[in-house]
């Protein structure tokens, strides 16, 4: 191969068949993104190859930079962005720049392995053909309505005219990533293969110049102005079954762009570039590049080590124990599930049977996943595993059993951990030799849902302990958030805010169903009671009894009587709704507006006054934890940005007026809070 002029993130070489290859390896980045830089060479590189085209028989795109193609563009770019018309003038340059790429009169193929995301996806999708390696790290996707906007590079108009409306639509809408082989059945890429052949598949296909895909004629048909309208109308009303256009107006745009100009005409581009402009400058924008930045925050954490767990013993099978394990085994780990119960242990492995096929889909990895979990009832794995984690009953007596056990058995390097949501860490150990090997790691139900997992500093885990806790959590590719060991942790704290307004409020005689839709209405996936069933009426009346004590004697005494009756919740198929084959039943009403906004401002309230209290009681160490605890572990709305983020947006007076009614306190005992100076 003959190497080309030298560029910082580009390498250009030029192989026997008059082949070029234009390897991708962004210089100083872990990955390879379209920063300015990258593309301003790029632009360099085309116009070079312009000059005269016939020097190469075709362009190969691929990456240098092992095992990802392109992660997008470079978001930390996109946020500093602030004069729009700036904006749109860069995005307008990238989409000719792509235009000129797809009018080369040479093959240019677009050979990914690994992350081919956002901008990525853009640039593949101006290239003649498309070949993805067969590997499971290779996912494709335009996530870009995740951070408010859509695709900006020519991308949401090529999607339409490749996949058409109907696939092109969902693609772009969902944000989400497909693998290799579901690309092809999408016609998204032209071919899948082993990695090791994809130099060859590239050359193949610049040799052989199978015809170029288009899309269809039915693209014509649905491309037709009225046809545009009537189409538009069916699509937003599938959208708004899922999120408001004021909350997330991005892929509401997608659409209206659609009807406006359709997708097969040049000036698709220019509404495309135009429309990513004014979504830069909203507040949904702002607040999920927020998101953004704060998941890149908590998958920083546990980076500090490369501790592996190979073998998880976990104690408890059922609703948290079976899931964890489930997710542990479909996450390449062995797992070792101890139970009295044997028909917990069964439920758990039909569990991570329905998992890995929903997760996994190929048969043999399937059938591996399940292999990996062990039903264990009399704990043989405690004394081989790198990682035990209790998860059973939560009662104290119960726990101290259990970790004497542990101690007794596990390897002397295996570190402990207890799932616990109410019990304090401190409490726990006082049965253990060494105390310091105990750390809290604490996963949401439902487990598969919730990206997050608070990993509890006890005051006596030592620092390896912790550190490895959240590597492990990495590995399972979850998010870490470390929190102090305080009654409830963060998020249980906070959500414990938004359980008592709901208890209060069905103390004054308001229906499950209203509180419920106030609850939505914040934006929060469930209503509080809702989630009560989710998480199990006895679980949290043990959390209610352990965290509040006798400040939440009303609904211990509600709760106690559903357990009592044998209402658990969802597990039980009955608690404050009734379940038909494992539906929710949810019975229609038409509530007062005025009664729904009381109740959801009752319900920040609440979460929002622990928020605070939290801080200032140092559970976590900062504005930014709070907001990530909250939107990754309870589902506070995204596009809010957290729940302090939202509570900066209001007017700083009033609120301090609101919670010191709510707190029954002076405003000035609120102002004076630490919490309350961070915030503002
Ligand atoms: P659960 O009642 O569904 O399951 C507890 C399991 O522990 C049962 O299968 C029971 O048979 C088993 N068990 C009882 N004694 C045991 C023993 N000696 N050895 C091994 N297993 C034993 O409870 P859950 O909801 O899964 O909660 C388990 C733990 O997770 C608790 O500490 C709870 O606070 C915590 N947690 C629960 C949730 C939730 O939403 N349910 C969320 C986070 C954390």
């Amino acid at each position: 191969m003959e190497a080309k002029a030298k560029y910082k993130n580009w390498s250009l070489q030029e192989d026997e068949n008059k082949i070029l290859w234009l390897e991708l390896n962004c210089a100083n980045e872990e990955v390879n993104v379209l920063s300015f830089a990258v593309l301003q060479e790029l632009e360099a590189i085309i116009a070079d190859i312009q000059v005269d085209p016939s020097r190469y028989s075709g362009i190969v795109i691929i990456s240098g930079k092992e095992p990802d193609f392109i992660a997008g563009a470079d978001v930390k770019e996109i946020a500093a962005v602030s004069d729009m018309n700036e904006a749109v003038t860069h995005i307008r340059k990238t989409q000719i720049l792509f235009s000129q790429i797809e009018a080369l009169p040479i093959p240019v193929v677009a050979a990914i392995n690994g992350f081919c995301l956002g901008g990525g996806t853009e640039l593949a999708l101006a290239c003649h053909y498309r070949l993805a390696s067969d590997e499971r790290h290779t996912q494709i996707g335009l996530p870009e309505v995740k951070i408010g906007i859509h695709p900006g590079f020519g991308g949401s108009v090529r999607s339409l005219r490749l996949l058409g409306v109907f696939q092109g639509m969902s693609f772009i809408l969902e944000g989400r990533n497909i693998d290799a082989l579901h690309a092809k059945k999408l016609g998204l890429v032209d071919d899948v293969m082993p990695l090791r052949e994809l130099r060859r598949a590239a050359i193949y296909y610049i040799q052989h110049k199978p015809k170029v895909k288009k899309g269809s004629w039915i693209n014509r048909v649905t491309d037709i102005s009225f046809v545009r309208n009537l189409l538009g109308v069916l699509f937003k009303k599938k959208l708004a079954a899922k999120i408001k256009s004021e909350q997330y107006p991005a892929p509401y745009a997608v659409i209206d762009n659609w009807i406006n100009v359709g997708s097969l005409e040049e000036k698709a581009f220019a509404t495309e570039a135009e429309s990513v402009g004014k979504l830069l400058s909203t507040p949904t924008c702002k607040n999920l590049l927020r998101v953004f930045f704060l998941q890149g925050k908590l998958k920083a954490s546990g980076k500090e080590t490369d501790f592996k767990v190979r073998h998880i013993h976990i104690i408890g099978s059922g609703v948290m124990g079976g899931d964890i394990a489930a997710w542990c085994a479909v996450h390449g780990l062995r797992v070792t599930l101890q139970d009295p119960s044997l028909k917990a242990l069964g439920s758990a492995v039909s569990r991570t049977y329905e998992l890995a096929k929903k997760r996994l889909k190929q048969k043999h990895l399937i059938q591996a996943a399940v292999d990996r979990l062990c039903p264990d009832p009399n704990g043989d794995g405690i004394a081989y595993a790198d990682l035990i984690l209790e998860a059973a009953v939560e009662k104290l007596d119960l726990k101290h059993e259990i970790f004497k056990q542990i101690e007794a058995h596990a390897r002397a390097d295996a570190i402990f951990a207890t799932n616990t949501s109410s019990l304090r860490l401190a409490d726990i150990a006082t049965v253990l030799a060494q105390p310091q090997r105990l750390v809290g790691i604490h996963f949401f139900n439902p487990v598969s849902y919730m990206p997050l997992v608070e990993v509890v500093k006890g005051k006596q885990s030592d620092k390896t302990t912790i550190a490895y806790a959240a590597a492990f959590v990495r590995q399972i590719k979850k998010l870490p958030l470390p929190v102090e060991d305080a009654p409830g942790f963060l998020v249980n704290q906070i959500l414990g805010g938004y359980f008592a307004e709901a208890f209060k409020a069905l103390a004054t005689g308001e229906s499950v169903g209203v509180i419920d839709a106030a609850g939505r209405r914040l934006g929060m996936p469930m209503g509080p009671l809702e989630l009560a069933d989710q998480v199990g009426l006895d679980v949290c009346l043990d959390v209610s009894e352990h965290l509040m004590g006798n400040d939440a004697t009303a609904a211990q005494t509600l709760l106690r009587e559903k357990v009592d009756k044998g209402e658990l919740g969802r597990k039980t198929q009955k608690g404050f709704y009734r379940y038909s084959r494992g539906k929710l039943v949810r019975e229609k009403i038409t509530p007062d507006p005025e009664k729904l906004a009381k109740w959801e401002r009752q319900l920040f309230l609440g979460m929002l006054n622990r928020a605070l209290l939290c801080l200032d009681e140092s559970v976590v160490n900062s504005v930014d934890l709070v907001d990530a605890g909250v939107i990754f572990g309870a589902g506070f709305p995204p596009f809010q940005g957290g729940i302090l983020q939202y509570a900066r947006t209001m007017d700083k007076q009033n609120l301090a007026k609101e919670l010191a009614e709510y707190r029954n306190t002076s405003v000035q005992a609120v102002e004076a809070t630490s919490a309350w100076k961070l915030l503002w």
